[in-house]
């Protein structure tokens, strides 16, 4: 068994105002990554620039980052600020932002970088100091290698095979608060996606058990909100945020598994919420796995059984419809990828997969 998460995390109240000395280490100038503007209107970039100027250390912006953020983005990025002798990025909002900033540091740090070594496995992986501030509730990606970018040429979604884990994870449930509940929702079924697919997993071990069911137990404490049957309080948002940093722990040991590897090429030809994509597999997937397995997750995550929990899928995902043909792409795709398919933690092949997908035999 392996444990490998070198993020230093921090996670409490006004977290980067009281971390300004740990950024301090990494440099004497930052490249501040966001998205188009969440940062600025949830306080997170406020925070972020005072924390700097208190520490007399330069900074610059790159605000350009899209949801499901692109190769192009991340090479625009370099060619801006390759003059800048930038020390260490920040990367201050969801996931999209997050893990543009790992592969902008790689490819700062990489000059020669091209699109092809970012899925070159023989190329180096350093890259510059990270630090993330997350604010939504779903990723992980504070606490993970992992940097999920969308291939224009190829039409999907593709993680660059060299992992970039931020130095520091600095979490602070204060930048939810401004969050619309739809993606607050959204992101939440991303983190319980994580938590269930990385114990259903084939590399999953006591490890990853042990913070996947923490999480799920933190998780369960915020389904009610999920469900519109009280508002979020502060400390709900921290345990958003919490259970989210948990669930990227998990997976930044045993990797995702189907229903992230079915949802890629939906959110590329849909334009769908990453969340929603991803769950809109998850009761097929919990529906296919061994009874006992599925029953004490389903437990710790606070539901009754399989019901209950499509139940509760299909109203957060607002009944959305995919269409039989985009199903049968996503099923093609990941038919074509044998180690995706091996990823679950129980034999999965065609049939097993068509019905996971809610394709022949329905499963919900
Ligand atoms: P996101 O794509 O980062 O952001 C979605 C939207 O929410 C954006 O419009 C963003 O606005 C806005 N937003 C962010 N924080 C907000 C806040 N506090 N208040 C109001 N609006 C806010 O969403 P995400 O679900 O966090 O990230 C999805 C991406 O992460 C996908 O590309 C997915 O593949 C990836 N992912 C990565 C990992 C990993 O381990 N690295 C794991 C799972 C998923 P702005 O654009 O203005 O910022
Ligand atoms: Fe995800």
């Amino acid at each position: 068994m392996k444990y490998y998460m070198p993020v230093k995390v921090f996670d409490e109240d006004d977290c980067v105002a009281r971390h300004a000395d740990d950024m301090a280490l990494l440099g004497s100038c930052a490249l501040i990554v966001t998205g188009k503007s969440s940062a600025k209107k949830n306080g997170a970039f406020d925070d972020i620039v005072s924390a700097l100027r208190k520490k007399n250390i330069r900074y610059v912006e790159f605000s350009d980052v899209e949801e499901n953020p692109s190769t192009d983005t991340v090479f625009a990025a370099r060619d801006r600020f390759a003059g800048e002798n930038i020390d260490f990025v920040i990367g201050a909002g969801g996931g999209s932002a997050m893990d543009a900033a790992k592969a902008i540091a790689l490819v700062l740090c990489q000059k020669e970088a091209d699109l092809a070594y970012l899925y070159d496995t023989s190329k180096p992986s350093d890259a510059l100091p990270v630090v993330c501030v997350p604010t939504t509730c779903g990723t992980g990606s504070e606490v993970t290698g992992v940097s999920v970018l969308t291939r224009h040429d190829r039409k999907t979604k593709i993680s660059m095979v060299h992992k970039v884990f931020p130095k520091l994870a600095l979490i602070d449930g204060k930048y939810l608060v401004s969050a619309p509940m739809t993606l607050i929702v959204n992101s939440s079924i991303d983190a319980l996606s994580h938590l269930l697919e990385s114990v259903l997993n084939s590399k999953s071990d006591d490890y990853v058990r042990m913070t996947a069911s923490a999480g799920l137990r933190l998780w369960a404490k915020t389904r009610d909100i999920l469900e519109g049957k009280r508002s979020p309080q502060k400390e709900d948002l921290s345990l958003l945020m919490r259970s989210s940093a948990l669930a990227g722990m998990s997976i930044a040991q045993s990797g995702t598994s189907l229903p992230h590897a079915l949802s890629y090429t939906v959110t590329y030809d849909l334009s769908m919420p990453h969340g929603m994509a991803v769950g809109y597999f998850l009761p097929g997937f919990l529906s296919a796995a061994p009874q006992n397995d599925r029953d004490e997750l389903l437990q710790l995550a606070g539901f009754s059984g399989i019901d209950d929990f499509s139940s509760f899928i299909k109203d957060c995902l607002k009944n959305v419809v995919i269409s039989a043909d985009e199903l049968e792409h996503s099923f093609e795709t990941v038919r074509a990828n044998q180690a995706k398919m091996k990823s679950a933690s129980f034999p999965v092949d065609d049939i097993v997969l068509r019905k996971i997908v809610g394709l022949g035999d329905q499963c919900h």
